[in-house]
């Protein structure tokens, strides 16, 4: 073992980054790798798709945290599995890298749950690149239906959302203000009016998680908003241009946004672990994974126990379960190298919200009050400035946000990488390339444009 130990971190997420900060003075290297070089605030990422916010204001760089930190290195690259008897990382493109300690903590990715159609023409939503393709999508179908006015009767405006929970209520919320207040002032040619969002969810109530008193504000407010939410109904297939639901409605849409649930990140099923719920990798209760106690795994990626009655109850998929997480982690090393026995994880649940639009939230304290409206708006609005990263993004964030609530307006509504619209000429192809684009996506999904995945 080198003499100082090195802790190697997979996923530059909320757990990796706090387990990387709970250990960047102590006597250890720290190896942070992830497969983008950049840190995303996933909680906002559907106000970038919905033209509220800039790419940039959700991502932040990663070396940018820790130039000041020299016993921390960041390192570009996708991690492929885990060579456990040499104990090594493997990466895809770039050599191995050794470790003493390591603490997967990789995220999540789309659960598509083998509906049919989704993998190739769902948007997902879990990426910068996502809310950056979904949010050139919409513009681009505005675009086209302003071309050919004709296309509002394709139902080529009928925007669909599968997931009824936050992020779901929060992408239909924010198509709602979208399309009525910024949109039907930029179309003004345009019967705007003639959109549709059709928020569409299994169960028999929005937010799941929620009490009944949020879930009914959040429903109430979608309604009064224009949302049409459809509960108790599934989505059976999708395709270019249509849905088909379980119930063998067709409803015609060129956009279906998929809020509908997650699964580990693949990262869970390469590395020889056991796999819980979702894939997720099973850990012991102070986060360790079973028959490798060196190494650790946090936030989404882990099956986490809740710690409450029989044990089966999981903790959820949620930003502060992987800070918390990432702490612990770092704290095992510690005390492992300090000869100190270790703890078990014991997750401190700060509450839940979710936003609906303008001065519209729901917050739920654990054993408190249950808030809605805009008091709840106000408190989503300041714990979400203090979460994000970067004092450069919290001023543009904040900035943006007052803009839009004070004009009523939305800044950067712009196709960065125009889209182009399944069996119809585009409408502002300005040249060969895009031509030679849009029959080329054509031709790969006979004859309909994928949605870009
Ligand atoms: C749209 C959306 C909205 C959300 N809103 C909320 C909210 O309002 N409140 C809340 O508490 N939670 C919210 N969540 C959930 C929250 O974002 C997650 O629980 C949290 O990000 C989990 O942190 P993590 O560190 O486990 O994973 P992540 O933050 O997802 O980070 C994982 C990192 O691992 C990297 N990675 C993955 N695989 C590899 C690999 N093979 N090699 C290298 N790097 C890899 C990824 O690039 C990523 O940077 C939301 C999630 C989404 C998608």
């Amino acid at each position: 073992m080198p003499e100082r130990p090195q802790v190697v971190i997979v996923g530059a997420g909320f757990g990796g980054l706090s387990a990387a900060k709970r250990l960047e003075r102590e006597p250890v290297d720290v190896i942070l790798i992830d497969q983008h070089n950049y840190h995303t605030f996933q909680p906002l990422l559907y106000q970038v798709a919905t033209s509220g916010l800039n790419p940039a204001d959700v991502g932040y760089a990663t070396r940018g945290m820790f130039r000041r930190q020299q016993r921390v290195f960041f390192r570009k690259g996708k991690v492929t599995g885990v060579d456990w008897t040499t104990q090594q990382v493997l990466l895809k493109y770039e050599e191995p890298i050794a470790f003493d300690y390591l603490i997967i903590a990789a995220g999540s990715s789309t659960n598509f749950f083998g509906v049919p159609g989704a993998d190739d023409y769902a948007f997902p939503l879990y990426g910068l690149e996502d809310s950056i393709r979904l949010r050139n999508h919409i513009l681009s179908l505005f675009e086209a239906a302003d071309s050919v006015p004709e296309l509002l009767d394709e139902g080529v405006l009928n925007f669909v959302i599968v997931g009824g929970g936050p992020t779901g209520v929060e992408v239909a919320g924010a198509m709602a203000e979208l399309v009525d207040n910024v949109l039907a002032q930029d179309f003004h040619d345009l019967d705007v009016h003639r959109a549709r969002i059709i928020l569409v969810e299994q169960a028999s109530k929005l937010l799941g998680g929620f009490s009944p008193k949020s879930s009914d504000y959040a429903l109430r407010t979608l309604q009064q908003r224009g949302v049409e939410v459809w509960l108790e109904t599934a989505v059976r297939s999708i395709t270019p241009d249509h849905i088909t639901l379980a119930d063998d409605t067709v409803v015609a849409t060129r956009t279906l946004v998929w809020a509908a649930g997650v699964r580990a990140s693949d990262l869970a099923g390469d590395i020889e672990a056991t796999q819980g719920r979702g894939g997720r990798i099973t850990v012991n209760a102070d986060l360790s994974i079973p028959g490798y106690p060196n190494a650790f795994a946090i936030g989404d990626v882990a099956d986490i126990s809740d710690g409450k009655g029989d044990g089966k109850g999981r903790l959820p998929q949620l930003a502060q379960v992987a800070i918390q997480g990432g702490k612990h982690a770092g704290d095992q090393v510690v005390r492992t190298i300090e000869r100190r026995p270790r703890s078990d994880f014991s997750y401190f649940d700060k509450g839940i919200m979710a936003t609906i639009g303008r001065r519209a939230a729901v917050a739920e304290l654990p054993q408190g009050p249950k808030l809605t409206g805009p008091i709840a708006w106000v408190a989503w609005l300041l714990l979400h400035l203090v979460y994000l990263l970067g004092a450069r993004n919290k001023v543009s964030v904040f900035v943006n946000w007052a803009w839009n609530y004070f004009t009523w307006d939305r800044g950067p509504r712009l196709i960065l990488r125009p889209e182009v619209l399944p069996h119809t000429p585009h409408p502002h192809a300005d040249g060969p390339d895009e031509d030679a684009q849009a029959k080329a996506a054509r031709a790969a999904a006979g004859g309909a444009e994928p949605a870009g995945r």
